[in-house]
């Protein structure tokens, strides 16, 4: 704050008389303790003491009070670094590692004025986020002051403990000021927050994403409102919000249906856990999630998402009922785009130690096997994809196939070759053993039948899937003999007013053409909406 004085900047006497008039017009005084020590970041403090001091000649809204770190009063608020300023101690618990300088003089200011007005100003979908947390949340925000989104991020993190002094706490670090405890943290890019111990965002967010990120402890890309009512008429339900039910839904809302896509688990399906996507046209390369969080923002544009809600049951008729475990849904049709789900291998060791080393997903645990040795079973795309990830990230892969050849696509085994990971063919993973994880893997050689064991630390698994179709079971919606929803060729299954779309059709299991499964069944449901075939006598897929 009021570092420059080059001619080009707002001279220092009407920035004074703006400041003034703000702090006119606040209704409260601030608290403000300041902790200095004589031997630690001097230029810091003297640069926070001439900002407070220039404060304090416009404004008698700010009682300072200014102690020795060693002072008793130190050890109770628990402060650990000088220069540090405590925000109105006794009613939150805000504390700030380094001194209003460059950007972060624009936080300093918006927490006084914050402060000054006793009230925060979150909006109505943020606020219900947070009303909903119930534990602790212990937040710190790595900034620096030549960091232009740090203000932003920070002032977010004030709002939360503002609003609930109750559950949450505020540490602002600087991180120029303070290095060993950016160290402590790994905190090497800014803004970066830190809630209970855990990283949950990089970058700046909006206040809802930040507070969804705070609220379940992870970095959140897309905020989906909270809805609560419990009964909601549609035309269009769509059960999966991967590519297929998200493009649904985008088609569904534009034909001019009510349309509404729920997903019991992950936005996105399989590409949200899929490190890079090279195939999806207009993409030459995009993180899986990336991916996900571009195409769920579309479909917000024109449906409504439910995610974490797990559909329990569909009732045939007109209008179809479905229950999922929040709500009760009406719809004139259904969707299932309900995807596929990781096959396992059967074998003696998988379920014992899945989460001890064995997963089905390399973009989730991968870096936890860094510079250790793992084995990925599977020769197809899923397999090769992911191994060459792992190998990437450093983790020591070597692919496991039961045939002689993969069956993955062409390009994708010259890439695995060409990085030179080593494969074993023929040859098929027989048990994992261990004690509390995994720590080998029995393989069999074919043909003959000879067997090894091979140390490991992790046993990734990419066999295929195998589709959800337990909801269409449950309705009487005929499979096929491979296990997948039976359909005609306008998407329609056995049971009027319900289609399908996606993986769990089966056929090709690319995002291109799930997301084109998508459309045009969104498209076919239109049509019959507006023209039922059920009314009128006419054929589902098995032509009943
Ligand atoms: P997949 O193509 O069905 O391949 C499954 C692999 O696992 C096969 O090699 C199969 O062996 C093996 N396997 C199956 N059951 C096994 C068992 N019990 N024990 C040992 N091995 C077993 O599945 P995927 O690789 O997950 O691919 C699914 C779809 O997604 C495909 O259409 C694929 O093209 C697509 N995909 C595309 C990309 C991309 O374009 N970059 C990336 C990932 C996935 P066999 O060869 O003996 O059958």
């Amino acid at each position: 704050m009021g570092m420059q004085h080059d001619d080009a900047a707002i001279p220092v006497a009407e920035v004074q008389h703006q400041l003034e008039d703000l702090f006119r017009k606040l209704p409260s005084d601030i608290d403000l303790l300041f902790f200095t020590s004589p031997a630690r970041n001097p230029q810091f403090t003297e640069l926070t003491r001439a900002v407070l001091r220039m404060l304090r000649e416009i404004t008698s809204r700010i009682r300072l009070r200014e102690f020795d770190i060693d002072h008793d009063l130190a050890r109770k608020h628990g402060v650990i670094a000088a220069p540090a300023l405590l925000f109105n101690p006794e009613s939150c618990s805000l504390r700030w590692y380094g001194a209003p300088a460059g950007e972060e003089g624009r936080t300093f200011i918006e927490i006084l004025l914050l402060l000054g007005r006793g009230a925060v100003d979150l909006s109505l979908p943020a606020r219900k986020v947070l009303d909903a947390i119930d534990t602790r949340r212990d937040i710190k925000v790595f900034v620096s002051p030549t960091c232009p989104y740090c203000p932003q991020q920070a002032i977010n993190a004030v709002k939360a403990v503002l609003a609930r002094p109750d559950i949450c706490s505020l540490e602002i670090i600087d991180i120029q000021c303070n290095p060993d405890l950016a160290d402590r943290y790994d905190a090497h890019s800014v803004p970066q927050v830190w809630a209970n111990g855990r990283l949950i965002a990089l970058g700046a967010q909006s206040e809802e994403l930040f507070l969804s990120s705070l609220a379940k402890l992870e970095q959140q890309t897309v905020f989906i409102p909270d809805e609560t009512a419990e009964e909601i008429d549609v035309d269009l339900l769509i059960v999966g919000g991967g590519p297929a039910g998200l493009t649904a839904g985008i088609y569904g809302a534009r034909a001019g249906l009510r349309s509404v896509i729920v997903e019991r688990d992950l936005l996105g399906g399989q590409v949200a856990t899929t490190p890079v996507v090279e195939n999806y046209p207009g993409l030459t390369q995009v993180a899986g999630k990336t991916l996900v969080d571009i195409m769920v923002t579309h479909a917000l544009e024109y449906a409504k998402i439910f995610p974490g809600e797990a559909v329990v049951e569909i009732r045939p008729g007109q209008p179809l009922v479905v229950l999922t475990s929040r709500r009760k849904f009406t719809a004139k049709a259904v969707l299932l785009a309900t995807g596929a789900l990781p096959r396992k291998l059967g074998v003696p060791g998988e379920a014992r130690f899945f989460g001890r080393g064995v997963s089905y997903c390399a973009t989730c645990d991968g870096p936890l096997f860094k510079g250790k040795k793992v084995v990925m079973v599977g020769g197809g795309s899923s397999a090769l994809t992911e191994a060459m990830h792992l190998a990437n990230i450093g983790v020591a892969v070597t692919v496991i196939h039961r045939r002689d050849r993969f069956r993955a696509q062409d390009h994708l085994v010259r890439n695995f070759e060409a990085m030179g990971i080593p494969a074993l063919f023929n040859s098929q993973v027989v048990e994992i053993s261990g004690r509390e994880k995994v720590a080998a893997v029995r393989i069999r050689k074919d043909p003959g039948g000879e067997e090894s064991t091979m140390t490991v630390d992790g046993v990734f698994i990419a066999i295929g899937y195998e589709p959800t179709v337990d909801v269409a079971r449950k309705i009487g919606v005929k499979l096929t003999a491979e296990g997948y929803i039976g359909k005609d060729g306008r998407h329609r299954t056995n049971v009027p007013g319900i289609y399908c779309a996606g993986d769990v059709e089966g056929g090709y299991k690319q995002i291109v053409t799930a997301a084109g499964q998508g459309a045009e069944a969104a498209l076919a449901i239109f049509e019959d909406l507006v023209n039922p075939y059920w009314v009128k006598g006419k054929t589902g897929a098995d032509g009943s």
